[in-house]
């Protein structure tokens, strides 16, 4: 049915009717999926539990593959002709810096006077000392985790390690171990205490943030990488007719009302915006 529409151009007519009539405004965070998979398996991460085929097969190996660059500048294209002049990000769930047409990605959307956001687990960065070079100011604003420090100490030299890397980028770290969110998916979910008031909060993520999954599925948010609220394709529709369509506005409406999260299945057992949870058992060695 879904494709009986594309093809009618039911969807086309509506996002353009809703772009100008809903006071819908655009996102303010695009993420593009370049590719699937992560080296590493963290307790934390939603990837954990997944056996869908989306990340990890049903015997838990990781799924591999990549979105084609054609697709990739085309989303970028797409962004920029809306008047997008926003953060972009390379990855979902995933390390995006496996990937080797990373930099040319990255100069791409510099060129385009977009702004490279990314997060990474640091890992191919410490093989690769030219690439660090390379990416320096290329982007502008890098999360890395630091998921290995046993102690301040270590914390503190692996902080210092990172600032002598990127003098032109603005570094930021996040701590997972010591500052986790709470996400479906995560072995994490399972283990510790959750705050069923966080159940009853508005959420704005499907209001800011336009995800796409390396396989042209959009999510709805951060926690939605199954894509389960079938928000459509960037293979078969363009951004725009994505974005503005009756459906997502709909359900992005309903969620920054209090309370919003009951009326959908996922997002009634998400908690993700409790206070963050410290993961390390015994109390923080100094
Ligand atoms: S409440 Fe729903 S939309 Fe908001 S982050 Fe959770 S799953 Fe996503």
């Amino acid at each position: 049915m879904r494709k009986i529409l594309i093809q009618l151009g039911i969807y086309k007519l509506v996002a353009f009717v809703l772009k100008r009539t809903s006071h819908f405004p655009i996102w303010s965070n695009l993420e593009i999926d370049i590719q699937s998979s992560c080296n590493r398996d963290c307790e934390f991460c939603p990837r954990f539990w997944d056996r869908t085929g989306v990340r990890k097969d049903k015997q838990g190996n990781q799924v591999i593959t990549k979105m084609p660059s054609e697709k990739v500048y085309d989303l970028i294209d797409q962004a920029c002709k809306l008047g997008f002049q926003g953060k972009v990000k390379l990855h979902r769930l995933s390390e995006s810096l496996l990937d080797k047409r990373y930099v040319e990605f990255a100069e791409y959307i510099k060129a385009k006077g977009l702004h490279l956001h990314e997060n990474t687990n640091g890992d191919v960065l410490k093989k690769n000392e030219a690439l660090c070079a390379k990416l320096d100011g290329l982007i502008e604003h890098l999360t890395i985790g630091l998921y290995d420090y046993k102690n301040e100490t270590e914390k503190q030299a692996e902080m210092a390690y990172w600032r002598s890397k990127f003098k032109k980028t603005q570094i930021v770290f996040s701590l997972p171990p010591e500052n986790c969110t709470i996400r479906q998916g995560s072995k994490v979910y399972f283990e510790v205490q959750k705050n069923p008031k966080a159940l009853d909060a508005p959420c704005t993520q499907p209001n800011r943030m336009m995800l796409v999954r390396y396989d042209g599925n959009v999510s709805l948010c951060c926690e939605d990488d199954g894509c389960h609220f079938d928000l459509g394709n960037v293979f078969e529709q363009s951004l725009p007719e994505i974005w503005w369509s009756y459906k997502h506005i709909k359900i992005a409406r309903t969620l920054e009302k209090q309370s919003g999260r009951h009326q959908f299945d996922r997002c009634s057992r998400c908690y993700n915006g409790q206070e963050r949870v410290n993961l390390l058992t015994e109390p923080f060695p100094k």
